[in-house]
């Protein structure tokens, strides 16, 4: 299983250290001991996390240098796709925001488990959050359709940065109702990379670069946003 995941990683250009190699050990068992406390993944099988969340998470590599970046993460639940990079570039300044107060408990403790200290973990829901126009990039995967994913991420890009969506396969649709939101937010779509992950089913990264700064309007309230969609 290590020698699966060490190949899949040089196969994207990943070099493991034993200390990464180490630390994605620490972050399986530990995910699977809390896994029995609360709900934090569906899949538990070594093979598959190592595949499904790990690997899965650091296909985002391939939008381009992470080296210094400011990144948010929203909604991360048990970490992904931003912990996974974080333990191959410690550089990345990683804040996560995520709604629910026992996932970002879990992330504080499994941090300290990592010897990573500086993750800013943020208990809230993104539509309440502050910082507009900041980060490098801003990450989701699993949280919502791209139309309602679009309002809660990309008004947190700084011009010049990226919003990049974790979706699978017939993301066409999602993407065509996204549209008027991406414009409207400040983005334009930059790419679509596909990415096979061994599991029967493609993968596909979204990536809007933004180009103008959001007005403060946004993001509206949930409710509105869903009720609304831009
Ligand atoms: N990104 C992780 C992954 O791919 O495994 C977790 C996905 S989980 C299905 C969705 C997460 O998004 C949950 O932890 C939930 O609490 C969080 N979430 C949903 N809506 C949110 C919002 N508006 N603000 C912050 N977090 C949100």
């Amino acid at each position: 299983m290590a020698l699966t995941f060490l190949k899949n990683c040089e196969s994207i250009g990943i070099q493991l250290t034993n200390t990464m190699m180490n630390q994605f050990e620490t972050y399986y068992d530990y995910l699977i001991s809390q896994n029995e406390v609360m709900n934090l993944t569906a899949i538990t099988d070594k093979e598959e996390v190592f595949l499904k969340h790990f690997f899965d998470s650091l296909w985002l590599t391939k939008v381009g240098s992470f080296d210094n970046v400011t990144l948010l993460d929203v909604g991360s639940g048990a970490g992904f796709p931003s912990l996974p990079l974080k333990i191959i570039n410690p550089s990345i300044k990683v804040t996560i925001v995520d709604a629910l107060q026992k996932r970002i408990d879990f992330l504080k403790r499994l941090s300290d488990k990592l010897s990573i200290n500086d993750n800013k973990l943020i208990h809230g829901r993104i539509e309440e959050f502050i910082m507009k126009n900041y980060f490098n990039y801003v990450t989701a995967r699993a949280v919502a359709r791209l139309n309602i994913l679009t309002e809660l991420c990309l008004p947190f890009v700084k011009v010049g940065g990226k919003f990049i969506a974790m979706k699978s396969i017939n993301y066409e649709e999602e993407l065509e109702e996204a549209k008027h939101a991406i414009d409207k937010l400040g983005g334009v779509l930059e790419e679509v990379i596909e990415y096979p992950l061994e599991d029967g089913l493609n993968h596909v990264l979204i990536i809007i670069k933004k180009v103008r700064n959001t007005t403060d309007f946004y993001p509206r309230s949930f409710s509105l946003i869903k009720k609304k969609p831009l």
